[in-house]
């Protein structure tokens, strides 16, 4: 089983491209942040470790992220390899995901801090089917998602105070993972601050490679 890896900063849009990158590569979505926002919901045991962190902007201990990723990677749809969204974000999670898959390609939307606050403070999505949209960006459609079970959901941490510890997070633990996979051989920088569907080329082409 070989998987893919979309990193970036929050809202660098590796949601908005893994929804059009499952068509083309077949694989499922794995987003640890989806996840985790589903277990706080459910007040699960993990939800219950994971909320305070969440809340402020902070990462998820390593432990509680990589249970998460073994007993999701253990399910029948991800047997043919899956597209991780938001993980691995540190070293550990990564050194942690070599004994648990092979990844081909780690695809790194890049976009500059200045553009992420605007991303973010406006982003929603369809709670009928988990779209992500955008205050100005990528509006919904006037009849609605084309779903068709249409409700808008706004996450409780897309503000502007969260934003700034989310963006330290990034810069001080996630990024020194971007030199570790390119001294794999695997890493493929994608300019993230153009449109949508030119960035969704650029990302099949780099999986070609
Ligand atoms: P991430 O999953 O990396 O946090 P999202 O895919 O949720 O990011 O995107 C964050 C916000 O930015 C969403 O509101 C989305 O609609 C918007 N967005 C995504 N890609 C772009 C883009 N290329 N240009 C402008 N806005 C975008
Ligand atoms: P974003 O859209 O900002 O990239 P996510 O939905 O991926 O946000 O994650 C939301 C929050 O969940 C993060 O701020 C963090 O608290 C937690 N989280 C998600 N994935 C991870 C991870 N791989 N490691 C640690 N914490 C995580």
């Amino acid at each position: 089983m070989s998987s893919i890896v979309l990193f970036g900063p929050p809202g660098a849009g590796k949601g908005t491209q893994a929804e059009r990158m499952m068509q083309a590569t077949g694989l499922p979505q794995v987003s640890t942040g989806d996840m985790l926002r589903a277990a706080v919901k459910a007040d699960t045991p993990t939800g219950r470790a994971a909320k305070a962190y969440m809340d402020a902007g902070k990462l998820v201990p390593d432990e509680v992220i990589i249970d998460l990723i073994k007993d999701r990677i253990a399910e029948d749809d991800a047997a043919g390899g899956v597209m991780f969204d938001g993980f691995p974000r540190t070293v550990p999670q990564a050194e942690a995901l070599e004994s648990i898959t092979s990844v081909t390609h780690v695809i790194a939307i890049e976009v500059p801090d200045e553009r992420i606050v605007e991303r973010i403070c406006g982003r929603y999505s369809c709670s009928g089917c988990g779209s992500v949209f955008h205050d100005t960006f990528n509006p919904v459609p006037s009849n609605g998602c084309s779903c068709g079970n249409w409700a808008e959901k706004r996450r409780a941490d897309d503000n502007e105070e969260t934003v700034s510890s989310r963006l330290d997070a990034y810069h001080e633990q996630t990024s020194p993972l971007a030199e570790w996979y390119r001294g794999k051989g695997i890493f493929h920088p994608v300019d993230g601050d153009r449109a949508i569907d030119e960035i969704t080329g650029d990302i099949l082409d780099a999986l070609k490679a």
